[in-house]
């Protein structure tokens, strides 16, 4: 008898402030939409799906909205069961969203992945086309990289896609590794 494999379903999450492009990214990379047109349902659990081969395997991946929620500093710990990926998201024209995320991570490590130094996370300096009024420089958010367990690091543009297919693809394997 020929054994069907199951398609994987790899949950990935996106986390950081209001306002970074988390929405936006989702939407460019899944569906080539900008400026984003809103989610249709409110109503949790908000996600996008998009079919795709990583390492050779046929999966699904899922991608994780917070929609709204991380307005509430804090995301109810039922969001992030059983995530395989979080991508961390800031917005490079704005401090205040990279100081937040020391307390994402720590949330997220709280919440799914318990390893500091070898868990399933890498990071998005968003808004790279916008850059003129740029307050975090590359090698600032290198830093907090490397003290955090060296998460990859990628400068993306929801506007033009730069890098989201590099980005995401390190996503999906990282995701397949810790299924
Ligand atoms: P979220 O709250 O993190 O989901 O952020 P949104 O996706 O709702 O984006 C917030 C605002 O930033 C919206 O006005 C977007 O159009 C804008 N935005 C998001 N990503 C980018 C980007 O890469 N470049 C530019 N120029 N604007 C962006
Ligand atoms: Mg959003």
């Amino acid at each position: 008898m020929v054994s069907k494999r199951t398609k994987l379903q790899l949950k990935i999450i996106l986390l950081g402030d209001i306002g970074v492009g988390k929405t936006s990214i989702l939407n460019q990379h899944v569906a080539q939409l900008f400026p984003s047109t809103q989610f249709v349902t409110r109503i949790p659990p908000d996600f996008l799906v998009k079919d795709a081969t990583v390492n050779d395997r046929q999966v699904t991946l899922q991608f994780w909205d917070p929609a709204g929620h991380e307005r509430f500093e804090t995301i109810h710990k039922p969001w992030y069961r059983r995530s395989h990926c979080c991508v961390l998201v800031y917005d490079i024209n704005n401090e205040k969203s990279f100081q937040s995320l020391k307390k994402w991570l720590k949330e997220c490590h709280d919440a799914c992945f318990h390893d500091m130094h070898n868990s399933p996370v890498i990071l998005l300096g968003n808004k790279v086309d916008d850059g003129e009024k740029r307050q975090v420089t590359p090698e600032h958010a290198l830093q907090f990289c490397a003290e955090n367990g060296n998460i990859p690091y990628f400068e993306t543009s929801a506007k033009d896609a730069t890098n989201l297919q590099e980005a995401f693809g390190t996503a999906a394997r990282f995701a397949l590794g810790y299924k």
